[in-house]
């Protein structure tokens, strides 16, 4: 049939063709393979017959058994080109077959199958006999297991008596392309059916009854019936034609003249509505060209034509035989699936095979034609004239036709050089099959090819191409003339015959001998080992010897040959070979081994051997030979002949597959092609470099090779850019041509730079101009890169022309579609696929098997098989659609996770699988396989790669460069995960509470409380930090601690808090006691009770009440870096490392610096004493009281004492020794303030900021407190790597330096605003927590609430213009409000036995206490007035003083406070206050406009929450509601019960009402429908009249009711269409906050579309209003607001895709790439500038912001961004890379892999490679990373939302159980998957519906 195989892998010539091929040849070979190992095993094939079936009858015989011979058929057909009233299109016709009788039997078999017959006299057939009588039916029925109609008689046929058969029939002309089918076709918009044939191999007998076997030829009579307006034809010439009507229809009959005697195969005929061109009349051949009318107007057919009659006129003189018949038509079938079929006189083509645009003449195009035309008529002499006797034999017919056609191609068109690299990469290329154990011999048995299945399998590429490859070597050892010769005789003898392979050789013989050619065996001898036995010799020549031994070559070491040969694998061996480059005599291997001394070489010698390729075989030398093979090809490659370069990487590559020689042996031949231009090579080395490419390219080994290639492909893609002009011109070779295409396919693939500009540049043009200048040739590979690197855009637009597109390009269309890096178009285009009127039939598959080449579509694409396996294969239409998935799906799977995946696959669709299917098993073969070869290959490649490239030297240096430590977190960060943290640890905990299962209760010195029997007075210690390591390497401080206590309750022990310190036994114990009222009572036992962390003392006799004791220790601890108690802190100045040490004692950490009664209540007062070298300073919360140097050791110390502190908790204790420089205020002011740092630091100046502010919020507060500080001094120490933001100590604030230090020059506004905040807060709490401080940490809120509500104030006092009270305590309070609505939150204030262990105290530091604290005070301001809250806090400071409080206190004063003003509270405001800080949670405020009625509910964000906690208060507040109607704000009202009405608040049809104006109370909101309507009527028509904070609480409202179903999400969604008028931030950040929640959870699918479209509408406007604002991005917006919304619209727009934006960041980004380190990028930008840039570009953007990450040593924010930007990456192996690097401390510090955790985690790109590489690597990341398991089980699953997720989680779990030995409860409160299907189920129909409804797109 058809030469559909003759296409060449890698070339795009109409691809559509390539594409059908490659499935074909896909399918061919996997059944192939199913049915070999099935032989194998000794079954025979399960689609043959079950094993049982014996066959006995002569019917039950696949083989027609020898008693009668056809002679002619007479036939009639009626092909209906319309629907019958069951849609079927159906043809009637007869047939009249006459035939001999040539073996006495009473039985006639006649193929049939899928035809109904119409009984004649009862029978399916009449028997009429010619000569004489015929013996009348016996019976007759049909065998559809064997395709006969059987008909017996009731006595014998007569020998040589001739008989005629008729009968009648009706068959459908299906869409099958098998018998008699229809085609369909567009024309001019109306669709149209054309009715053709494919009888190749076994069709016949579906169109009408026949002896249907090649070797029964007859002469056909052809008649159709067809409708008056189309054309019949068929393999003869028309004879006649007869109008006629039959019901009303009128008709022609045509009459075709008799064929010459053929087989049943080549017969056609086709009805269609066609037009054709013609060669001129006069010539003794006719021949046509048919095809569509438009397409032949358009003269498409032109060049076929043109073509046709010198090709067949060469055919004629080769053969030396005229054409036989009188004309031979050639007829495109639109949709063909074979690319074209020899029929005689009528060769069907699919279209693009022969139909090619007239303007735009490619001769890409042009080439397909010729290539397919030439087959074809080949096949009229070598198939038609002569025939081989049966399909065993097919390759004879195809594999000449195939060698044939190679020089009809270069007859027709000899410039094109076609032959040259044509016929020898097809060579390579079927080596590659033939290697297989699988394979099979040219010629098959006659038994073994019987059905019509073994018949089809034999058309595959071992047919064609080694058919082809071997008559080539044939006609190479017998001369070209002496095969030509051979061939004439052959046709001449056995025309209109059949024949046998050895009647070719019989003659070819004749034809070397009458020549005579010498030849070492008979043809037929030397023949038989090539034909006979499947596979071919490796041959290996020693050169050292001139040893030559052949071994039969198998591509895998596992395969066991067990197919015996009666040649034993021995071939006799053509050999042609060179030496130093000069042919030498052809030698010939005819045993196993032999020698040739020739081949023994000199040392400089090299031998080359299978030149051209004229032989098929593989070779393999001696070691030297390969090194000086090598040397060559660097010295002077061109010596060694063109093709050989190109065997030589084909065969170094396959013997390192099989270890015969090393990997890197294969890999430094490739390293000449940097100097190698020309195709061959290029393609071979393309095709192996694939696999290490599609394997690698999500390993971190890619780097290296990637540059490693893209050297060797750069000056081969210069060279072309030269040799056409800079791309304006066609290269004028045609093999450039081709290599022009594998250059762009691999410099846009190891991303050479301007390579995907290039391609970019080219689509553009085609995009804006739509004509389309891209080279056919090129298109596939330039569509591609384009859309790869583009967005929706580019494919959209792809789509639309595939949609259009209905002939050439498909393929190229098809292709490129599956190349977007965009998860939910990838998504998008898989759901297109379910959609048979998106993507139809066949092509799905098609897109399928595309896919799984994409390395980001991949693990998309299983999910989308799992969910839709059962339509899948109801879909498939076509081929066999889970073979061809699951074995090309697994070509690139090669980890252990992908085999995982892969085996549960096979346990969910177990069900569905056919029994004895091993698809499965085999892709689980293949995957293996697949992971074997990475672990052979990996180091081997690896280090030669890093050998060969500069790259990865350069980054090795990078690597040393970054000698710091581990930057800590930047604010934002650390709130983030403090929330997490917190959040999860007070769920587990609230969780086992409301499981009863409360914390043990414990006696005595089991209580994690102290006793209230001792009260400590002062504390004396010293302490003598080593900066230095000891021997063991550890930083160590020793000290001694003298704390004087009073007796106030009668006891005989002493617990004081102590932990991770070594005691010095003091006389045995670990402390001594001495009364200072009298004697002490003697100690009787001490010991350290590690659980509740005491220093346990008991004593023999009791402590006498207010009586005073002292109580001395000594101990020594550890200096770590845990950040808590007394710890180091590491940085490097001036390339010096250097060490200080620092405290951290809040809550319960100075226990770890010395033995105390560590509870805030228990105040103190402090004598410290540090010892420290003598160049450091050390600081502490006094000033210093005296200096004395000393030695020690002989080490040079000081001993620095402080005064005294005031009467403080032992939490605000402070020290530092360190080696820093300060600047301080100018004396004379009353307190001391200064500002602490690195000296460097300090002489920049970086800590001229904060000093210049801290000295006006202290004395802000002074006044607003109404007391003076009350120490004598305040510094500000900057810690390196601090990870807390800040440290209230009293006297000595620690803040985290790189917040805190501000650049002189370069510091830009965000940063001051964060110094600003972080200073104002810590200077709060010098006396609301400092000076007055809540007696236990259950009331951490009003610390914490207090010191953020008045940082607000003192911020606001320091930068006036800043306006930050605004927005930045609004923010708090909607965040606080998101937290708050958990089910498992907590109050404010909790019991204080709730809050007793370090554990509990520590979680406590979360966004409750502190934001939803500020928001209960600044709602507590707003209802009693700001200037009432100061008065009652100063009298309560007064009160208080150096005390401890509870907030009883506090609310007391208030009351006096508004008393006092008389201001009237509905309630006391202790009473009002207690609902908010007692019970967790707030209420959600619904108002009725219809009625004015309120009414109150606990507000929870999730309704399945159950709310088990009970509360004093029911869950009701007293409720302060501002609220405002019509804009005018009303009197505030009081909600005091659940419901109450306030008429006030019912509303005439056009007002509007919003209720909690600016949000000065803490409560959520819900409107009647109508009230919603007039508000979002409001906001569209003048948003203005809303005030800003209440625009953004209506939008946060709106989204967290709707989540709840409380209003419809599409109100939600509505609300946000206003957003193209809003500028301001606040509005933008909420909505920015919502929707980024559903472009992440909806990234990855189809819907994502129109919600990027959606959104990109309303950012647009505000996007252009601060490119106007900032003159076009050159200034900076002077309101703080306009900078941070400059930030969320930035991000948000280049989110959505909007062009603009990415070009913004695109320009930036390379600005600073090119002229780094000046960064002109505003550091509040940088993070999604970077992201973008990195997410659009490749491995140059990447590790230009790798190389600054590793460099970076300053600011936080900036590292923070750049591990951001690092993580949008859509390139696998750079996810593979970067997560590679988490492991490696060098690479990314510990403190950073959180961060780069929770980014990749976000990115739908990498969450597949983020899930497995925390399964393999789970212990290592939680053990060395700041993460808690908890917070990383969070992060990664929040954005999981698909089944396939959802699985892999499930399974991560029960691993991660086993291995951790963690509880399901563990996991359960993370089980946000489900909750994210759930979410995506209930509402994306809704929330697609609207968008489409909104959106002009899509
Ligand atoms: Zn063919
Ligand atoms: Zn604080």
């Amino acid at each position: 049939m058809g030469n559909g195989f003759h296409v060449r892998k890698g070339a795009a010539l109409a691809s559509l063709v390539a594409a059908l091929a490659a499935i074909v040849v896909i399918i061919a070979l996997s059944v192939r393979l199913a049915q070999e190992k099935s032989r194998n095993a000794g079954t025979l094939p399960s689609t043959a017959e079950p094993t049982a079936f014996i066959p006995k009858e002569p019917w039950d015989h696949y083989r027609l058994p020898d008693t009668i011979t056809p002679i002619s058929y007479n036939v009639t057909f009626w092909p209906r080109l319309e629907p019958d009233d069951n849609d079927l299109y159906l043809f009637t016709g007869n047939c009249t077959a006459v035939f001999k009788c040539t073996r006495e039997t009473d039985l006639i078999l006649i193929h049939s199958i899928e035809l109904n017959f119409t009984l004649l006299d009862g029978f399916h057939a009449r028997l009429t006999g010619l000569n004489g009588p015929a013996p009348s039916l016996k019976k007759t029925w049909l065998e559809d297991r064997t395709e006969y109609l059987v008909v017996q008689l009731d006595g014998p046929l007569q020998v040589n008596s001739s008989y005629e058969l008729f009968t009648e029939f009706v068959g459908e002309l299906s869409l099958t392309q098998q018998g008699f089918y229809r085609s369909v076709y567009t024309e001019d918009g109306v669709e149209k059916v054309i009715a053709a044939t494919q009888m190749q191999p076994t069709h016949a007998r579906k169109a009408f009854p026949c002896f249907d076997e090649p070797a029964l030829k007859a002469v056909f009579h052809v008649t159709l019936i067809h409708p008056q307006n189309t054309t019949a034809l068929s393999n003869s010439i028309t004879s006649g034609h007869v109008n006629i009507t039959v019901d009303g229809q009128d008709l022609i009959r045509t009459s075709f003249g008799p064929t010459v005697i053929m087989s049943t195969y080549l017969l056609a005929f086709v009805v269609c509505d066609y037009g054709h061109i013609r060669t001129e009349p006069g010539r003794s051949v006719l021949i046509r060209v048919w095809a569509s009318k438009t397409a032949i107007d358009k003269g498409k057919g032109n060049y076929a034509l043109e073509k046709a009659p010198p090709i067949l006129a060469f055919y004629e003189k080769y053969y030396n035989i005229s054409y036989p018949l009188e004309k031979s038509d050639q007829i495109a079938i639109p949709g063909f699936g074979h690319g074209a079929m020899e029929n005689w006189g009528l060769i069907t083509y699919t279209e693009p095979a022969l139909l090619q645009g007239l303007h735009e003449s490619f001769y890409e195009e042009k080439e397909v034609v010729v290539a397919m035309v030439s087959h074809e008529l080949a096949h009229m002499w070598f198939g038609n004239l002569v025939t081989l006797r049966w399909w065993n034999d097919l390759w004879l017919n195809e594999g000449f036709a195939s060698y044939v056609s190679n020089l009809g191609s270069d007859h027709a068109e000899p410039t094109w050089e076609l032959n040259d690299f044509i016929a020898p990469e097809e060579i390579l290329h079927v080596m590659d099959e033939d290697a297989s154990c699988f394979s099979h011999p040219l010629s098959v048995k006659e038994e073994e090819a019987r059905t019509p299945h073994e018949i089809e399998f034999l058309f595959d590429s071992i047919t064609y191409k080694k058919g082809a490859a071997v008559l080539r070597m044939l006609s190479h050892f017998v001369t070209e003339a002496v095969l030509t010769k051979g061939l004439q005789t052959y046709l001449k003898e056995f025309q209109y015959k059949n024949t046998v392979p050895k009647d070719l050789w019989k003659h070819l013989q004749m034809a070397v001998d009458e020549a005579g050619i010498s030849l070492p065996r008979p043809v037929e001898e030397i023949m038989n080992r090539w034909v006979l036995q499947m596979g071919f010799p490796m041959i290996t020549i020693d050169t050292r010897t001139g040893n030559v031994t052949q071994k039969h070559y198998l591509s895998s070491l596992e395969c066991v040959m067990d197919t015996p040969s009666e040649f034993n694998y021995s071939w006799f061996v053509p050999i042609t070979w060179m030496k130093n480059g000069k042919e030498e005599p052809k030698y010939w291997l005819l045993t196993k081994e032999d020698t040739n001394t020739d081949m023994a070489l000199g040392s400089s010698d090299w031998l080359v051997a299978n030149i051209n390729l004229t032989s098929f075989f593989r070779v393999n030398y001696d070691a030297e030979n390969w090194e000086r093979i090598i040397s060559k090809l660097n010295s002077r490659h061109q010596d060694i002949p063109l093709i050989n370069r190109a065997q030589i990487i084909d065969d170094a590559f396959n013997l390192a597959d099989l270890g015969m020689v090393n990997m890197t042996l294969a890999l430094r031949i490739t390293s000449y092609l940097d100097k190698e231009v020309e195709y061959m090579p290029w393609g071979r080395a393309d095709f192996h470099l694939k696999n290490f490419i599609d394997i690698l390219h999500s390993r971190g080994i890619y780097g290296p090779l990637q540059a490693y290639l893209r050297n060797k492909v750069t000056p081969l893609f210069q060279h072309f850019r030269e040799l056409t002009l800079n791309w304006t011109k066609s290269p004028a070779r045609h093999s450039d041509m081709y290599n022009q295409m594998t250059v762009i396919k691999l410099a846009c693939k190891l991303e050479v730079n301007d390579c995907t500009q290039l391609t970019t540049t080219w689509f553009r043009e085609w995009m804006n101009n739509s004509t389309n200048k891209i080279r056919p040739s090129l298109k596939k590979e330039v569509y591609c890169s384009a859309v790869a690197a583009g967005g929706v855009e580019e494919w959209d637009f792809i789509w639309s022309m595939y949609k259009k597109n209905v002939t050439s390009e498909a393929g190229d269309l098809f292709y490129a579609l599956s190349c977007t890096r965009q998860p939910w178009l990838i998504n998008r285009y898989l759901q297109h696929c379910l959609d048979q009127d998106k993507v139809s039939g066949c092509n799905i598959h098609h897109a399928l098997i595309l896919m799984s080449h994409n390395p980001v579509g991949q693990p998309l694409l299983w999910d989308f098989v799992r969910a839709n396996w059962r339509s899948l294969i109801e879909n498939d239409r076509c081929y066999f659609l889970k073979d061809i998935l699951i074995s090309t799906a697994t070509d690139s799977l090669s980890t252990e996770f992908q085999y995982k995946q892969l085996l549960q696959l096979k346990e969910e669709l177990k069900e569905h699988l056919c029994s004895g299917d091993e698809t499965f098993e085999e892709a689980l073969k293949t995957v293996e396989a697949n992971m074997k070869w990475i672990e052979r290959y990996k180091k081997e490649m690896h280090d030669w790669l890093i050998s060969e490239t500069s790259e990865n030297r350069d980054m090795g240096n990078a690597l040393h460069v970054r000698k710091r430590v581990a930057l800590a977190s930047l604010v934002t960060a650390v709130v983030v995960i403090v929330v997490i943290i917190a959040l999860s640890v007070s769920l587990t905990q609230e969780k086992s509470r409301n499981a009863g299962m409360a914390e043990p209760t414990v006696s005595a010195p089991d209580h994690y409380r102290l006793p209230d029997t001792i009260t400590p007075i002062s504390y004396n210690v010293t302490l003598w930090p080593r900066l230095e390591p000891d021997d063991n390497d550890l930083y160590l401080f020793t000290g001694n601690c003298t704390v004087v206590f009073k007796c106030t309750r009668e006891t005989d022990l002493i617990l004081i808090h102590s932990i991770e310190l070594n005691f010095t036994l003091l006389d045995g114990f670990h402390a001594r006691l001495t009364g200072l009222n009298g004697p002490a009572p003697s100690l009787k036992k001490t010991w350290l009770e590690d659980r509740t962390e005491y220093l346990v003392v008991q004593l023999d006799g009791p402590l006498q009440v207010n009586s005073s004791y002292e109580l001395f220790t000594e101990f020594a601890g550890e200096l770590s870096l845990t950040q808590q108690g007394f710890y180091r802190s590491v940085y490097t100045e001036d390339g010096v490392e250097k060490v200080i040490a620092a405290t951290q004692m809040q809550p319960t950490h100075a226990r770890k610096a010395f033995p105390c009664f560590d509870e805030p209540a228990l105040k103190a007062v402090f004598h410290v004493t540090l010892i420290h070298p003598q160049n450091t300073t050390a600081l502490s919360n006094s000033l210093a009281s005296g200096h004395v140097n000393f030695t020690l050791d002989g080490q040079d110390l000081i001993r620095t004492s402080f005064e005294p502190t005031k009467i403080m908790s032992t939490y605000l204790l402070a020290f530092v020794v360190c080696d820093f420089g300060h600047i301080k205020t100018e004396t004379g002011s009353s307190v001391l303030i200064r500002v602490w740092a690195s000296k460097k630091a300090i002489d920049k100046g970086k800590g001229n900021y904060a000093l210049e502010k801290a000295t006006p919020i202290l004395a802000f507060y002074e006044k607003y407190y109404n007391i003076s500080y009350p120490l004598k001094k305040s510094d500000q120490i900057a810690i390196p790597g601090f990870v807390f933001p800040a440290m209230e100590n009293w006297g000595l604030i620690t803040y985290r330096e790189s917040t805190f230090l501000q650049d002189l020059h370069e510091s830009f506004y965000e940063d001051k605003e964060m110094l600003v905040d972080m200073v104002s807060h810590e200077l709060a709490h010098m006396w609301f927590g400092n000076l007055v401080t809540l007696r236990w940490w259950n009331d951490l809120w009003l610390n914490e609430g207090f010191a953020s509500y008045v940082s607000n104030l003192g911020s606001d006092h320091a930068e006036p213009t800043w306006e930050l009270n605004d927005f930045s305590a609004s923010e708090k309070i909607l965040v606080a409000l998101d937290v708050d609505a958990s089910c498992m939150s907590h109050p404010l204030s909790l019991k204080e036995e709730e809050v007793q262990t370090p554990r509990k105290i520590a979680s406590l530091f979360d966004s409750i206490t502190y934001k939803k604290g500020t928001a209960v005070l600044r709602m507590l301001s707003n209802f009693v007035t700001e200037a009432v809250l100061t008065k009652g806090l100063q009298t309560y400071l007064k009160e208080f003083q150096y005390k401890n409080t509870v907030p009883k206190d506090l609310w007391k004063h208030l009351q006096m406070a508004v008393d006092e003003a008389g201001i009237s509270l509905p309630r006391p405001v202790e009473e009002i206050m207690n609902r908010w800080v007692l019970q967790m949670g707030f209420p959600l405020i619904t108002i009725d406009t219809q009625t004015g009625t309120v009414h109150q509910k606990h507000y929870l964000s999730s309704s399945e929450c159950v709310m088990d906690t009970p509360s004093e208060f029911n869950y009701s507040w007293f409720v302060p509601i501002t609220w405002m109607k019509n804009g005018k704000e009303e009197p505030k009202y009081w909600l005091l019960t659940k419901e109450d009405t306030n008429t006030d608040m019912a509303l005439g049809s056009s007002d509007w009402l919003v209720a909690n104006i600016n949000l000065t109370s803490f409560f959520r909101v819900n409107y009647d429908a109508e009230n919603w309507e007039r508000i979002i009527n409001k906001l569209n028509s003048r948003h203005q009249d809303i005030p800003l904070i209440n625009r953004a609480q209506i939008i946060d409202d709106a989204f967290n009711l709707a989540e709840l179903g409380m209003v419809n999400m599409t109100l939600a969604l509505r609300i946000t269409s206003y957003l193209d008028k809003e500028v301001e931030y606040m509005p933008w950040r909420r909505a920015d906050f919502y929707l980024k929640k559903f472009l992440d959870i909806l990234l990855p699918r189809g819907i994502h579309g129109p919600l990027q479209a959606y959104f990109r509408k309303k950012v647009t406007p505000v996007f252009q209003y601060y490119k106007k604002l900032t003159r076009n991005w050159t200034e900076r917006p002077t309101r703080p607001s306009d900078l941070y919304n400059q930030v969320t619209v930035i991000n948000l727009a280049c989110k959505v895709e909007l062009k603009d934006c990415t070009q913004l960041a695109t320009t930036w980004f390379r600005e600073w790439m090119n002229n780094s380190p000046t960064n002109k990028i505003p550091p509040s930008l940088e993070k999604e500038v970077y992201c973008s840039a990195v997410a659009a570009g490749g491995t140059e953007e990447w590790d230009f912001i790798w190389s600054m990450y590793q460099k970076n040593v300053m600011s936080e924010q900036t590292s923070y961004s750049l591990m951001y930007a690092l993580s949008c990456t859509r390139q696998p192996w750079l996810i593979s890379r970067y997560l590679e690097y988490c492991l490696d401390p060098e690479q990314v510090p510990v403190n950073d892999i959180h961060h780069v955790i929770t980014f990749l985690a976000h990115n739908p790109v990498s969450q597949p490679f983020l899930l497995y590489f925390l399964r393999t690597n789970w212990q290592d990341i939680v053990n060395k990373s700041f993460f808690s398991k908890e917070s990383v089980i969070y992060i990664i699953t929040s954005l999981m939302s698909t089944r396939l997720q959802l699985n892999q989680f499930l399974q991560f779990k029960e691993e991660l159980k086993k291995q951790l030995s963690l509880g399901e409860e563990e996991f359960e409160v993370f089980n946000t998957v489900e909750a994210n299907m759930k979410w995506i189920e209930r509402y994306s129909k809704e929330v697609h519906d609207w968008l489409i409804s909104e959106t002009s797109e899509k």
